[in-house]
């Protein structure tokens, strides 16, 4: 079992160049108590480098990107929220499409193939979780991840410490 916290620290310190370069704020808001979670660290980790990647990448200002999580009885809900140029609804359906690109005038630009949100969802599938977007065009988006909890017994951080070092 994990903490979101860890997780979304990690995802956080292997971004692309290009984040830097553009000088990518972070809010991370994830209160202390939220439940552990039971993931493949490197994967989820993945997951998040993915969208931290998109909040950059389509957007044409100072990217911020906003991550706050809530619980309920079974999943983490960890909302990535960006203010970048949003998605038309007419695409949102597709967008976990492998291949799928909103703007193919993009593609030079930013060199995509467009599997990035794919390997989201079969990973975020793969844990008996699931990820959605909310969008409006020309404000930004937020890419909901559920995660399943950790439902063990917890153990303080002892197990954690023991999963990191596998
Ligand atoms: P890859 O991730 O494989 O390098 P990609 O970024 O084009 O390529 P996806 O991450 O799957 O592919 O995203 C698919 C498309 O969805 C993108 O081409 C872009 O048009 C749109 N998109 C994804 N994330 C965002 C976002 N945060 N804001 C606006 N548009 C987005
Ligand atoms: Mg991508």
């Amino acid at each position: 079992p994990l903490r979101v916290e860890a997780v979304v620290e990690s995802a956080m310190r292997r971004l692309p160049q290009q984040a830097n370069d553009m000088h990518t704020q972070f809010e991370v808001n994830v209160a202390e108590d939220t439940p552990l979670i039971y993931v493949d660290k490197l994967r989820m980790e993945q997951v998040l480098v993915n969208l931290f990647t998109n909040a950059v990448r389509y957007n044409t200002q100072h990217p911020i990107i906003r991550i706050s999580a809530h619980a309920d009885e079974h999943f983490v809900y960890l909302d990535v929220q960006d203010n970048g140029i949003g998605i038309a609804a007419e695409h949102v359906d597709k967008l976990f499409d492998r291949f799928y690109r909103v703007d193919v005038s993009s593609r030079s630009q930013s060199g995509g193939t467009g599997l990035g949100l794919a390997i989201c969802k079969g990973i975020m599938d793969a844990h008996g979780g699931e990820v959605h977007v909310a969008s409006k065009l020309g404000e930004g988006s937020t890419f909901t991840l559920s995660i399943p909890r950790f439902l063990g017994e917890e153990n303080g951080h002892e197990q954690e410490e023991n999963h990191d070092r596998r």
